[in-house]
């Protein structure tokens, strides 16, 4: 149990929900506004820095003007310059000739005589005003008359052509404000004013430490059972870009004397903390319970109402932020953009974030856990009548969701389900929507890159989004994709594919994959085999464990089909991609699977083969004739891209 949960104050109408693994469970608001009043008001400490530095930081005070900009009256031509008086007569037809000073005015050059009346001096855009000019003549508008003498055939008014001192920026006219974030443009005017530091909010040292047995850096190699710490790099990153001064202390294992140390450490050195992982309240799980013996006020809110995130940990120990985030990194990734940005950047000095926001519809039903605010990652493709958001998640341990996501959209606390077409409001990840050029929407495989790979690298973007076959089909009938990739099976007439298109859709024949057994190359039980022996041979082995596919896989049918209505030990493992199919078995937790040939060489398994599948693509006969699309078949019939798909094991059409 949080330990500084006695330390929070008891609101009154607070809304909460109850729940037995943590005490309370605060609502999103709640929880950030109790966060923010333990931090705030606070003063904002500042430092000076040299212009180079300053990029993205807040001005801690106003910057006044210490000089005129320009400094003196400057000609904003090439020229001559004049005495508007003399030149009253001036036109096409009456030229009036002055005589030449015997100076030219180059940029950075003092000019030393007068311009008396019926003279002018020569002027390069950018010279100094001499005394007695009060305009700039172009040099267009003259023509020389002999030595030391032009004809003028237009006439000048006062201050054509002239700058005059301080009237870009001038002195003690407050040049920028406090809080301004600093960009190229504020560089230039300070740059411009002579000003070569500045006063800035000072970043706020965020110190990171992950936390867990199971975790790697990136660049070491991976022990069995370990995975990479995403999180160190996610959130050093993400401080950065919100104006923190970033320092990444490594992962630190799941050892409370260890952490303790390395947390009071972290902390004596900076302004604020934060760890992810270890914040469920199991038995490993032991940051939480050091924070309430860091400082006052200790832990502020231990459980939030956020999905994901639930299990985010907001403290504040003598004053300074103490955070841990949630393990999973779409969930620590989240929860620190919505929880701790905004007192990141509140700390820094910084405006709030202000996101791009567009509207989209959302074409499935999206299922949400009531009571908790839900963030959902989307795709957005171009749709008949405006934009289309597509969920992407994966769950909230997968972070490819992440880069395969335009934008995010939270459905409310109070709402179970989002349904099928609702309009909502997307938050881009980005500034701008960017639309891909060539959306391809159903199964996905591992052929697709090696065929889209010359469209990426001329520059075209492709967005494939995996909801399997059918979902692929009902999106290229709502004209949602320009591509679906299916491999369905019909029993009746025995055939690929083609019995699935209806209206407006053709069939683009794609490539075959081989299906058939994997197992691993050292066991001896089916090596030479055929399919239908080894599925016997395994039956027969009370030791043998097999990996099934999901239900509606094309390759659970196929596995159906072999066992003849056998559940032999390991059919209920029935993971969703080809790949799992042979990690389980290369890791010795399964002996035998089906996948394609591909993923089982990619893997280094045996492989018997069994069937060969289609993979085809059904076309939006509407938009074939879209440049992307085009693009698309072209790769597909070509030599490289055929050479490619056989080279990765797959077969041609
Ligand atoms: P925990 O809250 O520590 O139980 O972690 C929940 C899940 O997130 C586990 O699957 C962890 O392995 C995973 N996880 C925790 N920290 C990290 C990290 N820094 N990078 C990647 N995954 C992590
Ligand atoms: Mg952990």
């Amino acid at each position: 149990m949080g330990s500084g949960m006695t330390n929070t104050p008891s609101p009154e109408g607070r809304d909460t929900i109850d729940q037995d693994q943590f005490l309370t469970i605060l609502s999103r608001e709640d929880a950030l506004a109790r966060f923010e009043a333990a931090l705030f008001p606070r003063a904002v400490a500042s430092e000076q820095r040299s212009l180079a530095d300053a990029l993205g930081c807040a001005l801690a005070e106003d910057v006044v003007a210490p000089i005129d900009v320009p400094p003196f009256d400057r000609s904003n031509v090439d020229g001559f310059a004049v005495r508007s008086a003399d030149l009253v007569s001036a036109g096409e037809a009456s030229p009036v000739r002055v005589m030449l000073n015997d100076e030219v005015i180059a940029c950075g050059t003092a000019p030393t005589r007068p311009v008396l009346s019926g003279t002018a001096t020569p002027i390069a855009t950018g010279g100094p005003v001499p005394r007695g000019a009060d305009a700039i003549v172009m040099v267009e508008h003259t023509e020389p008359a002999g030595h030391r003498a032009i004809d003028i055939r237009r006439a000048a008014s006062p201050g054509q052509f002239v700058s005059y001192a301080g009237s870009d920026i001038a002195r003690g006219e407050a040049l920028l404000r406090a809080g301004t974030v600093i960009g190229s443009r504020e560089i230039g005017m300070l740059a411009a004013c002579g000003i070569a530091e500045v006063t800035v909010a000072r970043r706020p040292r965020v110190a990171i430490i992950s936390t867990g047995d199971e975790l790697v850096q990136p660049g070491h190699s991976l022990r069995p059972a370990a995975i990479y710490d995403t999180n160190g790099a996610i959130v050093t990153a993400a401080i950065t870009e919100n104006g923190g001064e970033a320092k990444f202390l490594g992962a630190i294992a799941d050892d409370e004397a260890q952490l303790e140390s390395a947390m009071r450490e972290a902390l004596a050195s900076s302004d604020m903390l934060v760890l992810s992982g270890g914040t469920s309240k199991g038995a490993g799980d032991v940051s939480h319970r050091i924070i309430g013996r860091l400082g006052k006020p200790g832990v502020i809110a231990h459980g939030v109402a956020l999905k994901p995130g639930k299990p985010l940990c907001l403290a504040v120990c003598a004053g300074k932020p103490v955070i841990i985030l949630p393990g999973f990194p779409t969930s620590a990734m989240f929860t620190f953009h919505d929880m701790i940005v905004p007192v990141l950047r509140r700390m820094a000095g910084l405006p709030p974030r202000s996101d791009a926001k567009v509207a989209a519809r959302v074409p499935v039903r999206i299922a949400s856990e009531l009571g908790r605010a839900e963030f959902v990652m989307v795709s957005l493709v171009e749709g008949a009548d405006g934009l289309i958001a597509y969920p992407t998640d994966k769950g909230s341990g997968a972070i490819t969701s992440f880069a395969q996501a335009d934008g995010f959209l939270r459905i409310d606390a109070l709402a179970d389900q989002m349904p099928a077409g609702s309009e909502a409001e997307v938050t881009l990840f980005t500034p701008h929507v960017r639309v891909p050029d060539l959306v391809i929407v159903g199964s996905h495989c591992t052929g697709l890159d090696l065929v889209t790979a010359p469209l990426a690298h001329a520059g075209l973007t492709v967005r494939s989004i995996a909801v399997g076959s059918l979902g692929g089909l009902s999106a290229a009938k709502r004209g949602e994709c320009d591509l679906a990739p299916i491999h369905l099976f019909d029993e009746k007439t025995e055939t690929y594919n083609t019995p699935y298109l209806s209206d407006g859709l053709e069939l683009v024949p794609g490539w075959r994959r081989m299906q058939g057994i994997v197992f691993r190359k050292d066991d001896r039980r089916f090596e030479g085999l055929s399919a239908e022996d080894v599925v016997r041979a395994a039956l027969a082995d009370p030791a043998c464990i097999m990996v099934n596919r999901n239900q509606g896989a094309g390759t659970r049918i196929l596995v159906d089909r072999l066992l003849g209505g056998a559940r032999p030990d390991g059919y209920w493992n029935q993971p969703r991609s080809h790949n799992a199919v042979a990690a389980a078995v290369a890791q010795h937790r399964a002996d035998w699977g089906m996948t394609i040939a591909p993923v089982a060489h990619a893997s280094n398994l045996g492989f018997i083969p069994f069937a060969e599948e289609h993979y085809d693509f059904a076309l939006a006969t509407a938009r074939k004739q879209r440049p992307a699309v085009q693009a698309f078949l072209d790769a597909l019939a070509s030599d490289e891209g055929r050479a490619a798909l056989e080279q990765a094991g797959f077969g041609l059409a």
